[in-house]
């Protein structure tokens, strides 16, 4: 197989330095692109949504709301992690 190629990446999982490049520079064009259609109006995106705010760029007033409330949702998760293993590490 042929190292540095998004498709080695997917089709065979290999996870080596030049692979990984590839599949990050796709998937950055990928997303670039993606933003790029939804701002010209060409695809529909899923308002209300993080993955409008993070996938398609959108900032409208629905888009950050949910955005907000999922980094809410992280940072609380994060924090009870936090919580339990200090716990842990007490007993
Ligand atoms: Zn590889
Ligand atoms: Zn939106």
């Amino acid at each position: 197989m042929q190292h540095g190629r998004y498709s080695t990446y997917v089709n065979h999982k290999c996870r080596c330095v030049d692979c990984r490049a590839a599949w990050t520079a796709y998937s950055a064009e990928r997303a670039a692109e993606r933003r790029r259609l939804a701002a010209a109006g060409e695809i529909e995106v899923p308002h209300g949504t993080d993955g409008g705010y993070r996938n398609y760029g959108c900032r409208c007033d629905d888009c950050r709301r949910a955005h907000n409330q999922m980094r809410r949702a992280g940072k609380r998760r994060a924090l009870i992690r936090e919580i339990r293993q200090a716990r842990r590490a007490s007993q």
